[in-house]
């Protein structure tokens, strides 16, 4: 009998079954699919010229949280680790159907018909902002529009924010998006006097090893080779393709029933499955929580790469980046080219562009491969006048699995963390942050709290 049952063998479960490894504890990790990784999905392409790397759902991670820098130097990968480059060159917003470039460069910024003179001086007003003078949650839009004024929220830096999470900015709690920024504001009273203090304090303070650390981390054949390596050292008891058809609870031990009628027991079962999925497992077993969970809302999102002939990408301006804001209501969320960002990733002569979707328009995500197509190829053109028609492509859809984190939402799983029974434990994107670092920590962080609980016990 394992001390522990681990469900889902996306990025959460599997930090989970890691932690429990590193700590000597046994373990049975549950995957539906026939696959690891969840949404950290990795195919490469075979082209006559080389690989396609392709990414269909996280293609980087933050190293300023650093859980997942940190475990690539546990599992002896960091050497794979490389630096995607800046996420903001060259970005365009799609402003009335027209790509309007976000002005970072001060020039740009006073020139740019992105906003109007009296938006751009009440952005610039932002130093001269009072901070919140509680910790109370707040929306994105709520503190983007209190520090920086409606107008940036409105005309970019909101379609940037609610791309990135999508979401609507307006719900979007700030305390698990992005609370970076209300720590900034907390420490320094502002932004912009918060970017020049810790510059001021970072350059006092650098450890020799930042030197080497970049801002942003990508793996070179994908971010796939995190969970691969994860997998490859793992040596409890892994299952992939196993359908759970019924949890019991006896004497303090969970039973676990499978469908080919096996049952696993354990003291304890960590769910690293999106809330939705939770919600269905743990009813009979914790109702309470089961009810609550299943009002935490996940959206459709989706992903295709399309594949050209480089000559068939050429676009009037220098774009590595579109977001396409909800006002716009297009069919397509954002655009990304990748061989352009990262051209590690196609081999010479390719151009590789990858879309999100899902977002704006949720039903996108349910149409099939040629329909999807038809659909991307004509936002496409009246976006960034690409007609061509790809080599191939390559869709990623995930459906009613991306979490929307409401404001107050911590304050809620607080709630269905209370009304769990002894040895349940909850881990992943819809709790506690949905970053693959926030990921890695929560699956790590509920194996630490089943020690802890052990030990209080014995
Ligand atoms: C398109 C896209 C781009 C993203 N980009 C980034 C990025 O650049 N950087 C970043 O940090 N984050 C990014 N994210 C967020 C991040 O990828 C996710 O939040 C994270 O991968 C979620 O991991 P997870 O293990 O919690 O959930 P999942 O990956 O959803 O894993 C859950 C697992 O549970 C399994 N499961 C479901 N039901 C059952 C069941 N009944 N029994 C057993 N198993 C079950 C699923 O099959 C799945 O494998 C992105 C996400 C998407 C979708």
């Amino acid at each position: 009998m394992p001390e522990i049952i681990i469900i889902g063998g996306g990025i959460t479960g599997l930090s989970a079954a890691w932690e429990a490894q590193q700590s000597g504890i046994s373990f049975a990790l549950l995957e539906k699919e026939d696959r690891w990784g969840g949404k950290v999905h990795t195919e490469i392409i075979d082209l006559p010229e080389g690989q396609a790397i392709i990414d269909g759902g996280p293609e980087s991670f933050i190293t300023r949280k650093p859980e997942a820098w940190d475990l690539a130097g546990e599992l002896g990968i960091r050497d794979s680790v490389i630096n995607p480059g800046a996420e903001t060159r060259h970005m365009y917003i799609l402003d009335g159907g027209t790509p309007v470039e976000v002005p970072l460069a001060p020039v740009k910024f006073i020139t740019s018909p992105i906003m109007s003179g009296f938006g751009k001086l009440r952005l610039l007003a932002e130093p001269f902002q009072p901070a919140k003078s509680d910790s109370a949650d707040e929306s994105l839009a709520d503190f983007v529009s209190r520090r920086l004024g409606r107008e940036a929220l409105d005309q970019f830096i909101g379609p940037i924010l609610g791309g990135i999470y999508n979401t609507d900015p307006d719900t979007q709690s700030i305390l698990v998006s992005s609370p970076i920024m209300r720590e900034m504001e907390a420490e320094y009273g502002g932004l912009v006097k918060a970017v020049f203090g810790r510059m001021r304090k970072a350059r006092k303070n650098k450890p020799v090893d930042e030197e080497k650390k970049p801002r942003f981390g990508a793996f070179a054949q994908g971010l796939q080779e995190l969970t691969d390596e994860m997998v490859r050292q793992l040596k409890g008891d892994l299952r992939l393709s196993v359908e759970i058809t019924k949890i019991e609870k006896n004497d303090a031990v969970y039973q676990v029933t499978l469908s080919d009628g096996e049952t696993l027991s354990a003291k304890s079962l960590i769910f690293a499955t999106p809330a939705n999925v939770t919600a269905k497992l743990l009813v009979g077993v914790a109702d309470e929580a089961s009810a609550k969970l299943s009002t935490i809302a996940h959206q459709n999102i989706g992903t295709v790469t399309l594949i050209y002939r480089e000559e068939d990408v050429q676009t009037n301006f220098r774009v590595h980046g579109l977001m396409i804001p909800r006002r716009e209501k297009r069919a397509i969320d954002a655009v990304t080219f990748t061989s352009l960002k990262m051209p590690s990733r196609s081999p010479k002569g390719y151009g590789m562009i990858r879309v999100f979707f899902g977002g704006g328009k949720p039903e996108v995500a349910e149409v099939s491969d040629a329909g999807l197509l038809d659909i991307v190829r004509a936002e496409l053109k009246s976006t960034i006048g690409i007609t061509a028609e790809p080599l191939q492509i390559v869709p990623f859809r995930w459906l009613k699995s991306f979490p929307q984190a409401n404001v107050g939402h911590l304050d809620f799983f607080d709630e269905i963390e209370r009304t769990l029974p002894e040895g349940i434990y909850l881990a992943g994107s819809s709790y506690r942050g949905i970053g693959v670092p926030d990921c890695i920590q929560q699956g790590r962080q509920a194996v630490k709290k089943y020690v802890t609980a052990r030990k209080a016990l014995a």
